[in-house]
Parts: structure tokens; sequence; C-alpha cells
């Protein structure tokens, strides 16, 4: 079935951010390069469309924040600390955090119509839409909605059992036309915070392997980092707190490849 997408007139660049399975760090790369984006002047919005689990609020300390209106359109909560983000997530409707969303499929595809179309974005340099997990409901509305996406942005972990779910979400792009702006390796090397060696948990370049395969673009690779957990926890996003750590500048240059 298809779906007749919506006017985003002043919104620049959209990129849809997803992952084959949950707990890859897709919500922490998302909100990161928003971040990052933002950081560097530019106008940047940050959709959380993962309507079971949205864990944007709580990595920018904003839960408890509740949906806002002019009366005509949705305003979204914009971030003065952050150089002016602009979020919206079904986090902010929830009565309480704890509340679980029992939707149907056309129910998602009504809301997430809603965050684009009544939402009042304003002039965007980009919009970056966080993604449930795999290959469902959500980013199937997202990617036809927007109709004309500029890129998926795919994370996954180094392990080659991570090939499957990365070439299911390479085929469901290629399905609906969504080029790939390319992989993001997360949770690559831990580098030791004593002895600063870098031990690969998992497996050495297995992103790098991967975007080969499957002939898509490798954005990069960010490794296991302790403070990269807590900054999610505490609400202050990694590339604000470390601003000239090695890890921001792997933001940076993810971001610098999609401006
Ligand atoms: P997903 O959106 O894929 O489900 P999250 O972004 O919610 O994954 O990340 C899952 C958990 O892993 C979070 O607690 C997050 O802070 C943590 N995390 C993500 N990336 C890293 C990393 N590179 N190093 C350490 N912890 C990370």
């Amino acid at each position: 079935m298809s779906i007749e997408s919506v006017k985003m007139e002043g919104v620049a660049k959209k990129y849809v951010v997803m992952s084959g399975k949950g707990g890859v760090g897709k919500s922490t790369v998302a909100v990161n390069l928003a971040a990052s984006l933002a950081l560097k002047g530019k106008r940047v919005g940050l959709l959380d469309v993962d309507i079971h689990g949205p864990s944007v609020p709580t990595m920018l300390g904003l839960a408890g924040a509740k949906m806002m209106s002019d009366g005509e359109k949705m305003v979204p909560v914009e971030m003065d600390s952050i150089g002016g983000l602009k979020v919206i997530s079904i986090g902010f409707m929830l009565q309480a955090e704890d509340a679980p969303v029992i939707w149907r499929g056309p129910m998602k595809n009504g809301v997430i119509r809603q965050f684009l179309e009544d939402v009042d974005w304003g002039e965007l340099d980009a919009l970056i839409v966080d993604c449930p997990p795999g290959t469902g409901d959500e980013p199937l509305s997202v990617i036809q909605l927007i109709g004309n996406a500029d890129g998926a942005i795919i994370v996954t972990t180094p392990q080659e059992v991570a090939a499957v779910d990365v070439s299911k979400s390479i085929n469901f792009c290629s399905q609906l036309g969504l080029p790939i702006a390319g992989i993001v390796e997360n949770m690559a090397g831990f580098v030791c915070p004593h002895c600063k060696e870098i031990t690969y948990v998992f497996k050495e370049g297995g992103g790098k392997r991967l975007a080969a395969k499957y002939k898509v673009p490798f954005l990069g690779s960010i490794p296991l980092d302790p403070a990269i957990g807590a900054s999610g926890d505490e609400g202050r996003p990694f590339v604000t707190q470390f601003t000239n750590s090695p890890i921001s500048e792997i933001y940076d240059t993810i971001a610098r490849s999609l401006a």
C-alpha cells in the first residue's frame, strides 16, 4: 500500500537512523550526531519515533517534558544548551515514563504523520529521525511519509552476526528507494582508561567489512566508552560534554560527511 508523502519544504536534509536490532546504540548515535551538527551552527531537528521505547528524552535530559502547541501546530522542545536543537519524541505524549504504548500499525502511522506534518519544524538544515530497531511499521511509515529522505544511517556493532541484520536493513531501504548514507559501527574497541590499550571486545574492522560487503559508505567507528553510557543516563550528550575528545572528533567527521 502506498502512502502519500508529506511536504517538508523548510527541511533541507532528512536522515533516518536505523538498526537491525536493539541495544546497538542507535539512539545514542542519533542524539550525538544531531548534537554534533547543532554545535556546528546547523539548524537541526531530532525526531524520535521509537514509539515503544523512546530513549531520546532521557538522553537529552528532557524526561517529563510535554508536547506543546501554539494553537495550530505542535512545537518542538528547543534546547538552547545544544545550539537550538529542536526535539520531538513520542515520550513527550506519555502520561508517565513507564506507561506502555499499545498501538497497532495505522495508529503509529497516524502519529508519525503528525510529527512530520503538524509540527512547526521551521527552517532546518537537517532532520534526524531515530527509528526503533528492525524493519517494522515505524521505519516503513517514516520512509514513505518523508518520501524523499536523503539517506539511511545504519548503526551496527562489529560482530559477524550483525551482518544478517545489516543486510536486512539495507535490503529494506533499497526496496523503498532510500539511499544508504552509510554504516556507523558502534561499540568497537574498548579503550582501557588506565593503560589506553584497545581491546576489540567483538572483532576489529567488522563495520568496515560490512560496508565493503554491501558496497555502502562506512561513516565511522565509535569505541565502547563508559563515559558514553554515563552521558546517556545523565541526559547530557557525550559530544556536548567532551567536545575535544577523539570520540567527539569521530562524530564531527560523520556529521561533516552528512552536512
Ligand atoms: P538502541 O537505540 O540501539 O537500542 P541505545 O542508544 O539506547 O541503543 O544504547 C544502549 C545502551 O548502550 C545505552 O545505555 C547507551 O548509553 C549505551 N551505549 C551506546 N553506545 C555506547 C558506546 N559506544 N559505549 C558505551 N556505551 C554505549
